[in-house]
């Protein structure tokens, strides 16, 4: 695993132990037979970085290793592998049906864009095996996304994607929360594996990055819409952090645990604090993480909590160096009726 995350698979004629930036927006041909060859498919080169970077790729062979899939492809942002994975996948008249605390955007997608484009979602508790099953009947893909956001909540993936594969629907799963080395959801079923890298993955809040991982097919049907007609790349420059910041993934992991585990244990049984949600680790997953959110007891001032924090800053995102608060009355502005606890 070490040696996965560290190693530096680019044929380099130096010897040096960090890859190659390759900060060229086009590869060039010696000869017209090359170029020939090139665009009839019989090779592989690299011909333009809105579709294809060794930089870029050298990142998608480590994240496709990391995750079990056969093939994986970095892009601009979390959302991006999202919103790409999904329109390279649906048309209209397709339903979706989604786990209810996804990333606020993921739902944003689902419920602006999606319904622009007169594709359905159904929200339902992946753990209710009958209603998973029900609302599968007819639909194009699963999105799953668990531990989940705000409440980290798990699902059995095993169960959810059996049930999937049953009615012949595809499963999209954010692994962002656990990262590869807490929970690897291709073994357990899932056909797809997204990631905000901008998270645990590159680990330094210097990057935002996201990618898909999956099989070979559906990786390739994805490619061809995202990266061409979407255009949501990856920089080398961006794949070069990340490719960094992997290298320290399992100790950082560790840290951010063992952090989280010191500051929960002072909070559960203060007073003040009515609740504390955090991921239940599971035969599939294999830790809780870094995160948790807090529910204050009843009267207690929300400001008042968020001002007088002193380690923690207030902001969104996660995954980083910092220790970070976000108070949901702010920033989960998510309607009602998804019966969100937040
Ligand atoms: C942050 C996040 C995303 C979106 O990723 P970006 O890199 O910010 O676009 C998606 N899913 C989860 C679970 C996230 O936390």
């Amino acid at each position: 695993m070490q040696l996965l995350l560290s190693s530096n698979e680019v044929d380099d004629a130096f010897g040096s132990v960090a890859p190659a930036i390759h900060q060229s927006s086009l590869f060039t041909f010696p000869t017209y037979d090359a170029l020939e060859e090139r665009f009839s498919g019989k090779s592989e080169a690299d011909i333009y970085s809105r579709t294809s970077n060794p930089t870029v790729r050298l990142l998608e062979d480590k994240l496709a290793k990391l995750e079990r899939g056969d093939a994986a492809i970095a892009f601009g942002s979390g959302m991006a592998a999202i919103s790409g994975a999904v329109l390279s996948l649906v048309k209209a008249g397709d339903r979706i049906v989604s786990t209810f605390n996804t990333y606020s955007d993921a739902y944003r997608l689902f419920e602006i864009l999606m319904a622009r484009l007169g594709v359905s979602v159904t929200y339902v508790d992946c753990n209710d095996i009958d209603e998973l099953s029900n609302a599968l009947v007819g639909a194009r893909l699963l999105f799953l996304e668990s531990p989940s956001s705000y409440v980290f909540e798990t699902c059995d993936i095993k169960k959810a994607t059996d049930v999937a594969k049953q009615h012949g629907v595809i499963t999209i799963f954010d692994n962002s929360f656990a990262s590869p080395l807490g929970q690897k959801p291709l073994l357990h079923g899932a056909d797809i594996v997204v990631h905000s890298i901008s998270k645990y993955l590159s680990g330094h809040s210097d990057v935002v990055a996201g990618c898909v991982v999956g099989s070979h097919d559906l990786i390739n049907q994805i490619r061809d819409t995202a990266l061409p007609l979407l255009g949501a790349k990856l920089s080398a420059m961006e794949a070069w952090l990340v490719i960094r910041g992997l290298r320290t993934l399992p100790m950082r992991l560790r840290e951010h645990q063992e952090a989280a585990d010191f500051v929960v244990g002072k909070l559960k049984d203060d007073s003040r604090i009515a609740k504390i949600h955090r991921a239940m680790p599971s035969s599939t997953l294999s830790g809780a993480g870094g995160l948790f959110t807090v529910e204050l007891a009843d009267g207690l001032d929300v400001r008042a909590f968020c001002d007088a924090l002193k380690v923690f800053r207030l902001g969104v995102s996660w995954g980083g160096f910092e220790s970070l608060a976000l108070p949901a009355s702010v920033a989960a502005r998510i309607d009602s009726d998804r019966k969100s606890v937040v």
